[in-house]
């Protein structure tokens, strides 16, 4: 006689439950799946598991259908074929270092980057063995003259996202090829919208792409993400394989907020993008300021190579104070605005202010005085104008 199994008790039919989603179920958002753990059918199909070209699942970390929604959303809006998504944009320029630097090897990054990949690169990467320089973005000559052999690496960074140069990108990335070095851009400022890294001009384009998915992409001010996409699969499997050794993954909640913001992405983008360049151009007009950085505006440093790589420009630019006015003064002006917040990131709902020291932005500063970086809200503009105009008040306080 073979024994009857006995009913399983209420804690356990809890877990094992026979509910099926229902095939044929189809939304406008994609479902949401949360896993650390993921379940094999058998034993073989846990032996056979393939982690590395994503066509099946065998662990959180490495991926669920969530997660290989949003990494082919970001390639796809990149305009490259593969993304692993990481915690944060820094982390994203910490993915990058770490899969492709070895000992003895070089990086090269520009002067006015986003500072913690310099961070990065004078602690951590000078820890390991692997050297550094950081080069002047807006001279393509010097950086052909300065690759070395050892030079494996060198970051692009369009427009330095502080001082807002914008650098001539073809061109930097010829000067690093001609002695083989990769080249990875910071497209956080681009978002993918504003240029194609990965098609800049008759069939040049970048190795990988990193991208603050924290800034435009989530849009909230409220998740924290990072991708890495290159087109290359050899490329990508190399991040790919660094990113399950260095443990990196992104939660799922997280993913969700990001899928669900992407679809309104470019138009917030051009509404930031509008917002920006019309109060960039009433500061242009204001006596109190020696100098408007916004790469859209003529007479901006770069200027040229934006208008001929781009279409459009993220909601973000500085101002440089005249001289005249200390640093105090236009901390009091800082203080002073309503609706802009003061706090670090941008590409959220609230239009955000930070004050800079030019001296600690560039080794040699092409400006004296305060620099003002402003990022743009979705606040109506008009607005955001007026809260300039009342803060100024507070500049001859
Ligand atoms: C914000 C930012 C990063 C880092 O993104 P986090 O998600 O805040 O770590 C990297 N590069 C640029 C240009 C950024 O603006």
């Amino acid at each position: 006689m073979t024994e009857r199994a006995p009913e399983p008790s209420i804690e356990t039919t809890l877990i094992h439950h026979p509910y099926q989603p229902p095939a044929g179920f189809s939304a406008p958002q994609p479902g949401v799946f949360k896993a650390s753990t993921v379940i094999f059918s058998n034993v073989a199909a846990m032996r056979a598991r393939n982690w590395k070209e994503k066509v099946g699942y065998t662990y959180g970390l490495h991926g669920t259908p969530t997660t290989f929604t949003l990494e082919e959303r970001i390639a796809t809006l990149e305009g490259g074929a593969h993304t692993v998504l990481v915690p944060s944009g820094l982390a994203a320029i910490a993915l990058t270092d770490v899969a492709l630097l070895r000992a003895g090897d070089e990086v090269l990054i520009p002067d006015n980057a986003y500072n913690p990949n310099k961070e990065l690169a004078r602690h951590e990467l000078a820890g390991w063995g692997i050297a550094h320089r950081f080069y002047d973005p807006m001279d393509a000559n010097a950086l052909a003259a300065s690759v070395t052999p050892q030079t494996k690496l060198v970051w692009i960074e369009p427009p330095g996202s502080v001082t807002m140069e914008f650098p001539d990108v073809p061109n930097l990335v010829r000067a690093a090829r001609s002695k083989g070095a990769l080249v990875a851009l910071d497209n956080t400022w681009g978002a993918g919208l504003a240029f194609n890294p990965f098609k800049l001009e008759g069939g040049l384009g970048v190795d990988v792409s990193a991208h603050a998915l924290t800034k435009y992409p989530s849009g909230g001010g409220d998740v924290l993400m990072g991708s890495v996409t290159t087109r290359d699969p050899a490329l990508h499997l190399r991040l790919n394989a660094a990113h399950m050794r260095m443990g990196w993954g992104v939660g799922a909640n997280d993913v969700e907020a990001l899928l669900r913001a992407l679809p309104s992405l470019p138009l917030r983008y051009a509404a930031a993008d509008r917002a920006g360049r019309t109060l960039a151009q009433w500061w242009a007009t204001r006596p109190e300021v020696a100098q408007v950085l916004h790469p859209a505006l003529s007479g901006s440093p770069g200027h040229e190579h934006w208008a001929r790589l781009c279409t459009q420009s993220a909601g973000l630019f500085s101002v440089v104070f005249d001289e005249r006015y200390t640093a105090r003064q236009v901390d009091a002006f800082v203080d002073a605005l309503r609706l802009f917040k003061i706090g670090f990131s941008w590409a959220g709902p609230v239009s955000l202010v930070v004050p800079y020291d030019l001296s600690m932005m560039r080794k040699q500063p092409r400006w004296r005085g305060t620099l003002v970086r402003f990022s743009l809200g979705l606040e109506a503009v008009d607005d955001l104008i007026a809260d300039s105009r009342q803060a100024l008040a507070a500049l001859d306080g």
